[in-house]
């Protein structure tokens, strides 16, 4: 099946244990008090699809997300998350029953993703995911507030989002990306 089966967490926000979520092929709920890390889990995928915005995920610069301490526990040099699909049916075009996809960041601002444990570019990751519908930008992520700024978005933004349903946006990344060569 398609699913997501562990979200692995370490140094990400109030990630400051290392913390593995098992899912199952089906819904997973994510319970808790206010402030202890909901909606950090669901930045942290975010993030780890390739997400290059800060604000977006509540901070100022990137490195805000590493774990910055608290008073028992000392701030963390970095922040790390991987994400494992299954991938038994091959959606995703590796011959892995398995893929994990991850992301590193360093206090110097450094970052390094993962494929499967191989370094790889941020475009390998953003290209993987191209029209499986689960992309940092797709409508596979909901979180407050986005049903409304689709809503008010511009016909060009709205536009994205029915070429990731329709399956051509990987067309046009590869097209732009042949034209910058
Ligand atoms: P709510 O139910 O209110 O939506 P939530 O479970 O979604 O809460 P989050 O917003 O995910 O909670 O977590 C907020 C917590 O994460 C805050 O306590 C904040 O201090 C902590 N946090 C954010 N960034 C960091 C960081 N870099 N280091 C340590 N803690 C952090
Ligand atoms: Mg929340």
């Amino acid at each position: 099946a398609r699913y997501l089966k562990t979200i692995e967490l370490d140094g990400f926000k109030s990630f400051g244990v290392k913390t593995a979520i098992e899912c199952v092929d089906g819904i997973t709920g994510i319970v808790g008090a206010n402030g202890s890390g909901k909606s950090n889990v669901i930045e942290a995928i975010k993030w780890v699809l390739g997400e290059q915005s800060a604000k977006s995920l509540r901070g100022e610069k990137m490195e805000d997300i590493i774990f910055n301490g608290t008073h028992s526990r000392s701030p963390k040099s970095m922040a790390e998350v991987t994400l494992t699909f299954d991938n038994t049916n091959k959606w995703l075009p590796l011959d892995f029953e398995e893929v994990s996809i991850g992301r590193r960041i360093f206090r110097s601002g450094e970052g390094q993703y993962f494929i499967n444990k191989s370094r790889v570019r941020l475009k390998d990751v953003v290209e993987l995911f191209l029209d499986t519908g689960i992309g940092r930008d797709s409508y596979a992520i909901f979180e407050q507030g986005k049903i409304d700024r689709l809503l008010s978005e511009s016909p060009e933004e709205r536009r994205y989002l029915f070429e990731e349903f329709a399956g051509i946006s990987k067309f046009k990344f590869r097209r732009e990306e042949a034209e910058k060569k």
